[in-house]
């Protein structure tokens, strides 16, 4: 019989990726949607990827429990991913309760429903490797310690020990990836990477002059979330619940991946990037590096589209998307 997912967050970048996947792997998928006044442009993800009509959406919030008892209750669902959350960590200084409501107290919202209604339901929660803030080894793994750097990463330890805390008092099925930064051309335009890559799309078709940017001596270790939310499912398949790091092991500047950017749409950056005081944060995660050993022992995952390709293909479709509005006139 074929497996139930729900999906909470399946209108952003993870969401629609994971439910091209689950949907590839034969599963009846559900995702729960708040209600917006622009529900045409909320889907535009699952559109992208061709998906819209093959998924069932629930209107829902992970701040109303009662709605979310009431979800679990009718689609029993055997597996639950909780990517939903206020997930840009410059926007949690300027929204830290509602990041902390959402971000945080969601996850205690969603697991109170599974235990309600369908404790039985296998349950994912999207762990942030901003939970390691201010790093405390060079490389971090499952056994590294947290120190959140922004109120985003605060709610993010929040959900974290909320999970590993169900699992041990109610010993649900509760897993936790602590996933390092992974985009793709679904990714948010205020994230730094698609924020490039539009930035140089809008440079080639003559749109923009200039790419203002903050820190760009920050390092990330980036991967491509196709095969990160590969991860996420094959957490849930394990027989026994646990946390994972999802990393690639490599560690890249702003700079670098700028100008990966910049050279494949044959510009030079230095012609165009502009530092701006402004975009810089109150609290800065200088380094994130993390060690994906135990997911690849374990799960037999490992990261298989580089960063140079992922940035290529993420130039191409802002290329592309630009052509068609012009197109389109
Ligand atoms: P996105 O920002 O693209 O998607 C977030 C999703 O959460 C959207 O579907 C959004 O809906 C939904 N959402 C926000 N608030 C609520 C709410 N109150 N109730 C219900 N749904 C809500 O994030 P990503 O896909 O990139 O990330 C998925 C998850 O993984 C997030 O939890 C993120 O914090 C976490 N994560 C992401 C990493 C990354 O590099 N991408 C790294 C580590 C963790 P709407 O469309 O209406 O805004
Ligand atoms: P984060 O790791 O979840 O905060 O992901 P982001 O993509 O938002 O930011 C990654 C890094 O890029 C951070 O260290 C930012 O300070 C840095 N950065 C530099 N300039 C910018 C910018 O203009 N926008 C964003 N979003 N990040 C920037």
């Amino acid at each position: 019989m074929a497996k139930t997912a729900l999906i909470t967050g399946i209108t952003g970048q993870d969401g629609a990726y994971l439910a091209q996947l689950l949907l590839s792997n034969g599963y009846d998928v559900h995702g729960l949607v708040r209600r917006s006044s622009t529900a045409d442009v909320n889907t535009a993800r699952l559109k992208w990827l061709g998906i819209e009509d093959d998924v069932h959406l629930v209107d829902g919030n992970l701040r109303d429990l009662s709605g979310l008892i009431r979800t679990v209750r009718e689609v029993k669902p055997d597996e639950v991913y909780n990517l939903a959350a206020q997930s840009f960590v410059k926007s949690s200084w300027q929204q830290p309760i509602l990041t902390g409501e959402v971000t945080a107290l969601g996850v205690t919202n969603i697991l109170e429903a599974l235990r309600l209604e369908h404790p039985e339901a296998r349950f994912y929660q999207a762990s942030s490797s901003e939970m390691y803030g201010l790093i405390q080894e060079p490389e971090q793994s499952e056994a590294t310690p947290f120190y959140p750097r922004s109120p985003y990463a605060v709610a993010k330890l929040y959900g974290h020990w909320i999970t590993v805390n169900y699992r041990e008092s109610f010993g649900m099925h509760a897993s936790s990836g602590i996933l390092f930064n992974h985009e793709s051309p679904l990714r948010g335009i205020e994230f730094v990477t698609r924020k490039v890559t539009d930035g140089v799309a809008r440079i080639k078709t003559g749109l923009a002059s200039e790419l203002r940017l903050g820190n760009i001596d920050a390092k990330r270790d980036w991967g491509h979330s196709k095969d990160y939310v590969r991860a996420m499912w094959l957490m849930l398949q394990q027989d026994t619940p646990e946390d994972y790091v999802i990393a690639t092991g490599r560690t890249t500047t702003v700079r670098d991946m700028c100008a990966i950017a910049f050279a494949h749409a044959g510009l030079d950056m230095d012609d165009h990037l502009v530092i701006d005081p402004e975009l810089f944060r109150p609290a800065e995660v200088d380094v994130l590096l993390g060690n994906p050993a135990k997911a690849r022992e374990k799960l037999g995952w490992q990261a298989e589209i580089s960063l140079e390709e992922m940035i290529r293909e993420m130039v191409d479709a802002d290329l592309e998307r630009y052509a068609s509005r012009s197109g389109r006139g």
